[in-house]
């Protein structure tokens, strides 16, 4: 059997997928290869048999690739751990040049082998002592279904300290030791939240519900608290704010605020347990952004390659003759579910239609493309022939400004859109910040609660009557730019 499956001493599981002739011995090796493939580490040697980018060798974060700062050329994934090794040191100039600093840092703490000769090694990642068991891969397997945590990995790129980094890390994989997860781990242990013995403590309780947690973010008091923020569902709640880059209190970006306080409750929650007597600080926030501006004082002037400045954003009004389409759309993590939005205003700041449409499940460029597609229809059908479209999303734009690659998921949405934009009309779309697509990302967001299809507004729904109002008043927000 040996000699008729596995040639060249292993299953190729990449390269081949099973059809629908295949023997079922076949089908059952492949099944069982990949499912191995799901906990096989590398640990590292000498770094001469691991490839840098593609396979696994850092416990928990997966392959490098996914953090790179930048795309990879094809020479580079055929890099091997040893290229980033000098004499048997981690080259940190050449890691820092390729990752992010919370990558890098983690990199560093790994040991090699003073031995050169010393070879890598595969362990298996799914059990404590490295060692394979069917049951950690029949686990692995089911893990596996729902855990597509890759869509977290972008919290590595986000500049903060790096212990905050890592605290995050283990909350978004679900890890968080709160009493919940104790019990469900066969710890036995009272449910009930320590700080204010009312309710059972999982983590919306603790960073969010929790009275305690409810005090410090009032104390912080800023956009965090405002709007849908007790009443969103726990993911979007945390997506929405890591993916924040709006500036609180004129100079702090709201992920990092966020971070930082969601690592200020933890701490304090532990304290309270850990420390007999121990009683929450009377001023929480201020402690908080004490922290925060002096980890942003220490860190960011430090950071000389790109000099950094305030600009104040703010939607404009169209030229006179010209109608302005906002455009945007809105993805849930917790479902995968989309939906988009857009709105479409005159030189006058007048409200002229408006829409909101719940697109199902999908990815958050096929949401973006839904709402310029559905914005682009409705201008040209509602008469308008000078048309200004504007969306927040970069990737969207590059690919409507750009030829389809021909193999692209989502040719069929972005043809289609380019369609409209060249009928007999004037219409151009552009790239904006976030901070002045402010209406469409409301109505964006709106969509998810309205059944599937599209909803129009022939005025502003009342949902998001402050978001025009803030428009209308001209109203700026911060934003921290590269000068040129
Ligand atoms: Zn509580």
């Amino acid at each position: 059997m040996k000699a008729k499956y596995i040639r060249g001493g292993g299953i190729p599981i990449h390269d081949i997928s099973t059809s629908n002739t295949c023997s079922s011995t076949w089908r059952g090796l492949l099944y069982g290869a990949k499912l191995i493939s799901n906990g096989i580490q590398w640990r590292v040697g000498n770094g001469l048999k691991i490839f840098f980018w593609s396979d696994v060798w850092l416990p928990s974060l997966g392959k490098l690739q996914n953090f790179a700062l930048g795309t990879l050329s094809e020479d580079q994934i055929k890099e091997k751990v040893s290229d980033y090794l000098i004499n048997n040191e981690w080259n940190l100039q050449k890691l820092a040049s390729v990752l992010p600093g919370s990558v890098v840092n983690r990199i560093f703490c790994i040991h090699i082998a003073s031995n050169s000769s010393s070879e890598d090694s595969v362990i298996w990642s799914l059990s404590k002592n490295g060692n394979f068991s069917v049951s950690s891969a029949y686990g692995s397997h089911f893990k596996m279904e729902d855990d597509d945590l890759w869509k977290w990995s972008f919290i590595w790129n986000l500049k903060l300290p790096p212990r905050v980094t890592f605290f995050l890390w283990i909350l978004l994989h679900g890890k968080l030791l709160t009493n919940r997860h104790r019990a469900a781990r066969g710890i036995a242990v009272d449910l009930i939240c320590d700080s204010c013995r009312v309710s059972e403590e999982d983590m919306d309780h603790v960073f969010r519900k929790c009275s305690v947690s409810c005090k410090i973010w009032e104390d912080i008091c800023n956009d965090i608290t405002k709007n849908s923020s007790y009443t969103m569902e726990w993911n979007s709640w945390l997506w929405d704010n890591l993916k924040s880059n709006t500036l609180l209190l004129g100079c702090i970006p709201g992920h990092l605020l966020f971070a930082v306080t969601l690592w200020f409750i933890w701490k304090w929650r532990c304290e309270k347990i850990f420390i007999p007597k121990f009683s929450l600080p009377d001023c929480p926030g201020m402690i908080i952004l004490k922290f925060v501006k002096d980890w942003l004082d220490a860190n960011l002037s430090g950071d000389s390659s790109i000099v950094k400045k305030n600009c104040f954003i703010a939607w404009s009004p169209p030229p006179l003759g010209w109608v302005k389409l906002n455009t945007d759309g809105s993805w849930r993590p917790e479902f995968g579910s989309i939906s988009a939005g857009g709105v479409i205003r005159n030189n006058e700041k007048a409200w002229l239609v408006g829409f909101a449409l719940n697109k199902g499940m999908g990815n958050v460029l096929e949401a973006e493309l839904w709402g310029i597609f559905e914005g682009l229809k409705l201008a040209w059908r509602a008469g308008f022939r000078k048309v200004l479209v504007e969306s927040d999303s970069q990737s969207a734009v590059l690919l409507l400004t750009n030829p389809t690659p021909t193999h692209h998921p989502l040719f069929n949405i972005v043809e289609d859109c380019k369609m409209l934009v060249e009928k007999n009309w004037s219409c151009s779309i552009q790239h904006v910040f976030r901070e002045s697509n402010r209406v469409a990302d409301a109505l964006a967001n709106l969509g998810h609660s309205l059944n599937l299809g599209t909803t129009f507004f022939d005025v502003p729904p009342a949902q998001i009557s402050a978001c025009v109002n803030e428009d209308l008043s001209g109203s700026a927000l911060a934003r921290l730019l590269a000068s040129v």
